[in-house]
């Protein structure tokens, strides 16, 4: 069958393999058929060889984590023939740590998790893969074409469930919420902010192309001017560029009682001017949270997928800016300017 792999730390060993071996029984009892696999940040660093490790003992990793299939068949019972499925990427550290042990992998604490695609585990641009039922998450029928957005969506659901734990802290009416970035990360987070009922302010430096329309499809405001512009304070920000200046602003920007969840992963080495002192009054004298939050555990996949089945199908399938037959995989890890979410389509 065939596979998308990497040699992982070899920049530009991306390879379609066609003779890669069948999933092993080991991997899980589900065996699933792939529809889909959605391109990310990730899959570029790993392609680059900055990031990214093979299984014990393999030299080559297979890619994918943004993953949507149909299940073949399902001995446990829990699935059945036919249905859609993702597999939740992260898997507890064998020590475990604290978190890993009650299935809280997403905050993990000794780094010793593997993840598929990424760290440890084959991915999912294959063929066909396994999982095992605990990482096996069922999608509701009519995600077909959109589906792969679900391990995106993840990520932005176990944001939104932090926010609002930290929120309940005291009082909490939350009305505005800001979000920065309007790559998919920051438009999924936008969805479930909408879905809150929240006043939904989204900022981007495009101008042009499909995200302002995007934006304003959700029914929420688009910005392209600088955070410090803005003529209101945000009750909760969900900054999703991981560009400097912006986390900066955000932190000044944030109104009394708010909250910032930073999700942006910056590259660093990059200095801007701060005074951190001020920044240090301004969090203190308003009750100012930040949080730092990075993938999800099985409680925000299920959120997720309850998330895409009451979004707009229409709004989703245009997040998919282009869908490219696994034979031309190249061009679908290949950044084009007006992208926004890139799928490898296993059907084709
Ligand atoms: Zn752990």
């Amino acid at each position: 069958m065939r596979a998308v792999t990497v040699t992982p730390g070899v920049p530009n060993s991306l390879r379609l393999t066609e003779e890669w071996p069948e999933p092993a029984p080991e991997e899980g009892a589900i065996l699933v058929e792939a529809l889909a696999v959605g391109v990310c940040g990730t899959d570029h660093e790993i392609i680059a060889g900055s990031y990214g490790e093979a299984p014990p003992g393999q030299e080559r990793l297979v890619l994918g984590h943004e993953a949507l299939g149909r299940v073949l068949e399902d001995p446990t019972g829990r699935l059945h023939a036919g249905d859609l499925v993702a597999g939740i990427v992260r898997h507890p550290d064998p020590v475990p740590c604290t978190n890993c042990a009650v299935d809280e992998w997403d905050m993990c604490r000794n780094g010793l998790y593997t993840e598929h695609g990424i760290k440890g585990l084959p991915g999912f641009a294959r063929d066909r893969w396994r999982v095992q039922p605990k990482f096996a998450v069922g999608l509701d029928p009519a995600l077909a074409q959109v589906g792969m957005l679900l391990e995106p969506t993840s990520v932005v659901a176990k944001a939104w469930d932090h926010i609002e734990r930290v929120g309940r802290r005291a009082e909490w009416k939350p009305q505005t919420v800001l979000v920065t970035g309007a790559g998919p990360i920051g438009l999924l987070a936008a969805l479930l902010a909408t879905q809150r009922e929240l006043s939904v302010h989204v900022l981007d430096r495009a101008t042009s192309g499909p995200k302002p329309d995007l934006v304003r499809a959700l029914g929420a405001t688009y910005h392209a001017t600088p955070v410090a512009e803005l003529d209101f304070e945000p009750d909760v920000v969900v900054e999703c560029t991981g560009a400097p200046v912006v986390v900066m602003a955000v932190m000044y920007k944030v109104g009394p009682t708010g909250i910032v969840c930073l999700t942006g992963v910056s590259s660093g080495g990059r200095t801007i001017e701060s005074d951190p002192g001020a920044l240090n009054r301004a969090l203190v004298l308003e009750n100012n949270v930040v949080l730092g939050s990075v993938n999800a555990n099985r409680r925000h996949w299920e959120l997720a997928a309850e998330a895409l089945a009451r979004a707009d199908r229409g709004w989703l399938n245009s997040l998919i800016t282009r869908r490219v037959p696994v034979g031309g995989y190249a061009d679908a890890y290949a950044p084009q300017p007006d992208d926004i979410k890139v799928v490898l389509d296993f059907q084709a």
